[in-house]
């Protein structure tokens, strides 16, 4: 049974500690998949923009017949829209059939030529990422930060940024908000330690992605994931959840499978022993998994 544990955001609002993820989570799987979440117990969806998926999510909740102020619902702002996040977030709105989301995050910090010659991925003719060179990520932010006024997000937060970027923004002169979320790529072969201090000592809540190790869920074949899951009568990605939210961050596994959606909305205490046991995967395997090439700007921290 899930605990049902919360963190309460820089704004006073709380989130879910479990939600489902929902990238490669094609249109024609996503709306059950929501629906099973949703019966199961799950009160947290993260979508984006960019997954295409925003209109079977909002279907599904909207036909699960639970009310739209009891699910904290999280999309972001895609990159070729980082000068006009409002008409994004209006987008992302009518396809999610909802008036307002819970989170609304910037996707990643580059920001990329809105006429290029793609719709997401714009490249020049060199093959490289089309970027916009006149702007960055803290005048999105200077945008971004205005939405929660307008109440089509209750809160506003990013993603894929580093300490670096963070104290960039964060020392901004334009910078009046404080992000609520950095949302990032954390799991046993990326714990993210400084990222996670740094968040702490600034109040920004990090919610983990990736935490079974993205496409397969290779982690779930780490010996000592393993060793704990059969000791405590649990599946290794009921440990990888755990793992994440007994080290204070939200945690958004995905999947299109009925039996494991269920099964992932398991999260328990694990003692400090086996916390240690799985962080201490990271010394023999240490990688980043999700690592597109945004050109100059760098979303890491190692
Ligand atoms: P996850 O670490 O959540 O792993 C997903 C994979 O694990 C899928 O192949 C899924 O298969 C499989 N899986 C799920 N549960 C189980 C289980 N109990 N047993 C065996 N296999 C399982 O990867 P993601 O990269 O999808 O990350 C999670 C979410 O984080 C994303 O969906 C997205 O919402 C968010 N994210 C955000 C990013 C950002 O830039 N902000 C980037 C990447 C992710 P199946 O679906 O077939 O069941």
């Amino acid at each position: 049974m899930a605990t049902g544990r919360v963190f309460t955001l820089n704004t006073g609002a709380v989130i879910p500690a479990l939600g489902l993820g929902t990238w490669q989570s094609g249109p024609n799987e996503v709306y059950e998949a929501v629906l099973v979440a949703l019966k199961a117990g799950y009160r947290h969806i993260d979508t984006a923009y960019v997954y295409g998926n925003e209109a079977e999510v909002g279907n599904a909740i909207k036909d699960s017949g639970i009310a739209r102020e009891d699910i904290f619902l999280t999309t972001k702002l895609w990159g070729t829209y980082q000068t006009n996040p409002e008409t994004n977030l209006d987008i992302s709105l009518k396809k999610l059939g909802v008036n307002y989301v819970d989170l609304y995050l910037i996707h990643w910090p580059t920001p990329l030529n809105p006429n290029g010659n793609h719709e997401f991925f714009p490249t020049l003719p060199d093959g490289t990422r089309d970027r916009l060179k006149d702007w960055d990520f803290v005048k999105t932010w200077e945008l971004v930060q205005k939405l929660p006024a307008t109440g089509k997000t209750k809160a506003v937060g990013v993603s894929n940024f580093s300490t670096v970027n963070l104290e960039k923004l964060l020392t901004a002169p334009t910078t009046k908000i404080v992000p609520a979320v950095n949302q990032v790529e954390l799991h046993p072969y990326l714990p993210q330690k400084k990222l996670l201090d740094y968040a702490k000592e600034k109040g920004i809540h990090i919610t983990a992605y990736s935490p079974l190790g993205s496409t397969n869920a290779p982690l779930q074949q780490e010996a000592a994931v393993q060793a704990i899951a059969k000791r405590l009568n649990r599946s290794p990605a009921q440990v990888l959840i755990s793992w994440a939210i007994s080290r204070g961050t939200s945690v958004i596994p995905k999947s299109v499978t009925a039996e494991r959606i269920i099964s992932n909305f398991d999260d328990f205490v694990l003692d400090e022993a086996d916390i240690e046991a799985v962080d201490a995967i990271s010394q023999t395997t240490a990688k980043r998994l999700i690592n597109p090439n945004w050109g100059e700007v760098v979303f890491h921290d190692d």
